[in-house]
């Protein structure tokens, strides 16, 4: 039976995040919501898995709900004369964690802590101050204390190699100096758990960083429908700077407009909420947009996903790897047709993607894509990858326009796009309550994350599965650029 004090490791980082954090876990679990990202976790649990073989064979400590079962295997592993345990178990006073790996140094052990990260962040260092201290304080003899994390720049070629996918971080004297920290913030969480009564704690930058907090909307829920936390594009610390200068409301901000430096763009974004303005149109930019372009118009949209352990030769750790794309072409008279490419599950679909894009799209003509940044990325890794296609992938990315740019440059604006000028803003703005354009009506995927994860993970399913996610991933990224032309349709009129 736990008790309301119990602490692990997770429990610490939150602790030091904000306190509030555990209380309402403890008095308020049904007001949380849901921040946690699968892909995330799933990430987390593959690079654990694999890390643990980094110093060779180990010692599993398996999963209990029983937490002294975990506690005394792993004693019974270091009476043993294991040499690495994974997941060893530590119990004192209250406190517990699970070591993801324990690697035996001498007369002594690592303490080596797994992330699925390529840094080293600060909420690990206080994550391993936690663990030194309860392993110190179980009597064990502690000499180093590692952060092994991804290395971005590691590229595979063959076999993984582990030794260079993974770097160990030396955090022994950071950590040792925590020690004491580590003892005073354990005695305030507890305490600031122990009462009963909810305490009082304003919303801060602590509520986003380094985790999203669960509880934003419980925490915020004093705020008014319209505030600086809505406004598009603005830095989240600047948010709360105006938040605890008393500067909230749509009406707190235009009122401190100057001392603010308040920008154009958020004026307006907040200016056709609060006076109720109509659509700002201005025909003559969105003409001179419109000129740039040249028929047929080719709509490209990617999707890619990413791998924090690369599986294929040449990727590194979380490169965004292009599986499909959908190419809507336009032709002057309005007439479409329609091209699109699915990378075959389980496979590296680049080379494919790649030869299939420069066949679909002839050396010249215009490309268009709704924030090109993204699109024109993809093109310039496929063309450094194979040099052999360079000379035409170069070409799509040189005469690639973006559809965003009206909308970027307040060209086009409706308080429907709430400041922001992406598409699954611009679109339900510029078409509401269309069925066809309306993305929650499609089946399976809905948007980008929905695709990254459907394709990475289609390898797993049955055929009859694997056929059912390739057409939804079909219609999703269709829609995306059937969505571009209605977009261009719609400035056409507007420049008429
Ligand atoms: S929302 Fe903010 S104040 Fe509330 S518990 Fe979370 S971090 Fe603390």
């Amino acid at each position: 039976m736990s008790n309301i004090t119990d602490l692990s490791k997770t429990g610490y980082c939150k602790g030091i995040q904000c306190p509030k954090m555990l209380w309402l876990d403890a008095y308020r679990p049904e007001e949380a919501e849901n921040v946690l990202s699968g892909t995330v976790m799933a990430n987390g649990d593959l690079v654990g898995a694999l890390a643990r073989n980094y110093f060779g064979g180990y010692s599993l400590v398996d999963f209990s709900f029983v937490k002294s079962e975990m506690v005394n295997k792993t004693r019974e592993y270091i009476d043993a004369g294991a040499e690495n345990i994974a997941e060893a178990a530590f119990q004192h006073d209250g406190l517990y964690c699970a070591v993801d790996i324990l690697h035996k140094n001498g007369d002594g052990w690592d303490i080596v802590e797994v992330k699925s990260s390529t840094e080293l962040h600060d909420i690990y260092v206080e994550d391993m101050a936690f663990q030194y201290y309860l392993l110190t304080k179980c009597g064990m003899d502690i000499k180093n204390v590692f952060n092994m994390h991804l290395n971005r720049y590691y590229v595979r070629r063959g076999e993984l190699d582990l030794k260079e996918l993974f770097i160990l971080e030396d955090c022994t004297e950071t950590v040792k100096q925590k020690f004491h920290d580590a003892e005073e913030n354990i005695a305030s969480i507890r305490s600031y758990v122990s009462v009963s009564e909810e305490p009082q704690r304003d919303i801060g930058l602590y509520c986003e960083k380094p985790y999203q907090c669960a509880y934003k909307r419980y925490c915020g829920r004093h705020l008014p429908s319209h505030s600086v936390f809505d406004l598009a594009g603005m830095q989240t610390k600047t948010k709360y700077k105006h938040y605890h200068n008393g500067i909230i409301t749509y009406d707190d901000i235009l009122a401190n407009a100057k001392a603010i430096k308040l920008s154009e763009k958020h004026r307006r974004q907040i200016e056709s909420i609060v006076f109720d303005r109509p659509d700002e149109i201005h025909p003559a930019e969105i003409r001179s947009f419109l000129d740039t372009l040249t028929y047929p118009v080719y709509h490209l949209d990617f999707e890619t996903f990413q791998q924090p352990v690369p599986e294929f030769d040449d990727e590194r750790p979380f490169q965004q790897i292009p599986f499909q794309y959908s190419l809507h072409i336009e032709h002057a008279d309005g007439t479409l047709e329609h091209r699109e490419f699915l990378g075959k599950e389980g496979t590296d679909p680049r080379r494919a993607l790649a030869e299939r894009l420069v066949s679909d799209i002839p050396m010249g003509v215009c490309s268009l894509a709704f924030n090109m940044s993204f699109e024109k990325t993809v093109i310039k890794n496929l063309a450094e990858q194979f040099p052999d296609l360079s000379e035409q992938l170069m070409d799509i990315f040189d005469n690639m326009h973006d559809l965003m740019v009206p909308f970027r440059d307040g060209a086009y604006y409706s308080a429907a796009m709430q400041g922001s000028y992406s598409i699954k803003y611009v679109l339900p703005a510029l078409y509401p309550n269309d069925p066809e354009l309306d993305y929650h009506n499609l089946e399976g995927v809905h948007n980008g994350s929905e695709a990254s994860a459907a394709f990475a993970d289609m390898a797993s399913h049955t055929p009859e599965e694997i056929a059912e996610i390739r057409s939804n991933l079909l219609k999703y990224c269709g829609l995306d650029t059937y969505a571009m032309v209605k977009v261009l349709r719609r400035l056409r009129e507007a420049a008429e």
